[in-house]
């Protein structure tokens, strides 16, 4: 019988799982000769790809804009531009930070040294959204493999990119395996699952990976969830208002909204509000989209985007049309134009926290403002949010900002920008609550990827520790002193390294 996506997944047959499980038997493989590869050498391969992509820019954008409807500038800047950025921050970074770390040794363990190894692994899954779909295939997949793990991708149905990573790994000469790309809905995502990874990396909606750890739980599979956001941005009225309303619509409708991190609403202060909202009318009203699909991918000269998937119209929809019934008033847009996928750029006043637009992830080209006028509102109205991805503040006072920063909650901020924490890769980069939990680039991303192995190295000698057995009277007194002498705030060296000394007479006692 066929399954489908509501089944429950703990009912694949061995005979439903058979392909996935020969996918993970070949990844398996893979993953001993990735292992096998020296830093430098996956530096190389990880080199080898980004210069692929550099070259082959302009036929890259060409697919991705056509699966996706972005605009060329959208494509250019966030998937090949973060391509760019990530390999070189890896390339520079990934020695020393694979390297064994020495870290430190308690003094009452004297003679032994500590370490960290940071080893593969083994296997990963990565399941990938449509938003940025090269980009979020890449970096996951280069990540894991510079950790020296074997990775599976399950690129998004709506945007696969069929071929473009087949093509990049052959033409770079990766080795067999060590990354395959396997097309399909949920149902493909959740078989692989099955098949249990040692580490599921997942990008997407709250809902999916909700499903995704549910399934994970029932064989204890780890799982970093990269989910949607609600960001708000909170301006106040100190701010150059030319410059903070030109942020401020490119943070909310670039890539046309669909964005994790986009702004999804704006708390203005009462100060600037009118002045600031004249402003972003302006320039909104400017921005350029194309009456076709067709148009938008051969120009360079447009500013908004279609809507990729067209049941995410339906979302952006519901929303207005919540936001509309309840007071919210349009400024500018709030319309599809005929016989496309272009959603106007929308700005709505008047929206208030019992909106679904407030509340919920639109991913779309909306910019509701709401007015506050004073710090702490401000801070609990950004804060009244089940997400908690990323966050943008707007002030000349860098004390203030950081103040504010500090006490969101969310995994990033960005102050006096916006969506800029991703833009730089040695920032780990990751969300709270409903966002999902782990982190990807930077140090913290690289280790996602790694068994984190702790290891102490003692000598081979012929002394028993004076801890191991047998636990005596004596040795008891002499330990509880030793600690008194060490732990106690005031340290007592002398009388720490005559107990220390006695505690060791008491171990060599029991000597072989
Ligand atoms: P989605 O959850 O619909 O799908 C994501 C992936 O999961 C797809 O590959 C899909 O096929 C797969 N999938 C669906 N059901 C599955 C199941 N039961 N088991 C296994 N796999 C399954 O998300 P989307 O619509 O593709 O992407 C948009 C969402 O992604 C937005 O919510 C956005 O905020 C979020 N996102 C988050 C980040 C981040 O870094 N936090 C980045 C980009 C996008």
């Amino acid at each position: 019988m066929n399954k489908n996506l509501n089944d429950d997944p703990s009912t694949f047959s061995s005979e439903d799982l058979l392909d996935s499980q020969l996918i993970f038997n070949k990844a398996s493989i893979a993953q001993k000769v990735v292992e096998g590869l020296s830093i430098k050498q996956r530096i190389d391969f990880l080199l080898r790809a980004n210069d692929y992509i550099m070259n082959n820019q302009e036929a890259l954008i060409d697919q991705i804009c056509k699966e996706t409807g972005k605009t060329r500038f959208d494509a250019l800047s966030n998937e090949i531009f973060s391509i760019g950025d990530f390999v070189d921050y890896y390339r520079k970074a990934t020695t020393n930070l694979l390297a064994d770390r020495k870290v430190q040794t308690s003094i009452v363990m004297m003679g032994k040294k500590s370490k960290v190894f940071f080893s593969p692994l083994g296997v990963i899954l990565a399941i990938t959204p449509w938003n940025y779909p090269l980009y979020q295939m890449f970096m996951p997949a280069m990540t894991a493999f510079l950790a020296g793990n074997a990775t599976i991708i399950k690129p998004s149905e709506h945007t696969p990119l069929k071929g473009v990573f087949e093509q990049l790994l052959e033409k770079c000469g990766f080795p067999e395996d060590a990354i395959q790309i396997v097309y399909g809905n949920g149902l493909t995502g959740s078989k692989l699952i099955a098949c249990r990874p040692d580490k599921i990396h997942f990008t997407g909606s709250v809902n999916t990976g909700k499903k995704i750890m549910a399934q994970a739980a029932k064989q204890l599979i780890p799982v970093e969830l990269e989910l949607g956001g609600n960001d708000p941005a909170i301006v106040f009225d100190d701010i150059n208002l030319s410059r903070t309303a030109n942020g401020l619509v490119w943070g909310a409708f670039t890539n046309a909204g669909q964005s994790c991190t986009s702004i999804e609403r704006a708390y203005i202060h009462e100060n600037i509000y009118d002045s600031l909202l004249e402003e972003l009318l302006r320039i909104t009203n400017k921005l350029r989209f194309p009456s076709n699909a067709q148009d938008c991918n051969s120009n360079t000269e447009f500013d908004l985007g279609y809507i990729t998937v067209s049941s995410q119209l339906n979302i952006i929809n519901e929303h207005l049309e919540d936001a509309l019934s309840k007071g919210a008033k349009i400024e500018c847009g709030g319309k599809l134009i005929e016989n496309s996928q272009y959603f106007e750029p929308t700005i709505l006043s008047g929206v208030t926290h019992d909106m679904i637009i407030m509340q919920e992830e639109s991913f779309g080209p909306f910019l509701p403002l709401m007015k506050f006028s004073n710090e702490n509102q401000v801070i609990n109205l950004a804060n009244d949010s089940k997400y908690g991805l990323s966050a943008s503040v707007w002030s000349k006072d860098l004390n203030r900002a950081t103040r504010v920063a500090r006490k969101l909650k969310t995994g990033n901020v960005s102050i006096n920008n916006v969506m800029l924490t991703e833009g730089n890769h040695a920032l780990p980069f990751g969300g709270i609550n409903d966002s999902g939990f782990g982190r990807i680039k930077g140090s913290y991303g690289l280790e996602s990827f790694c068994n984190v192995k702790s290891v102490i190295i003692d000598k081979q000698s012929k002394i028993i520790d004076p801890h191991w057995y047998p636990q005596t009277k004596t040795k008891y007194n002499t330990m509880t002193d030793l600690m008194q002498t060490f732990f106690m705030k005031t340290k007592k060296w002398i009388k720490f390294a005559i107990k220390g000394m006695k505690m060791d007479a008491l171990g060599n006692k029991e000597k072989i």
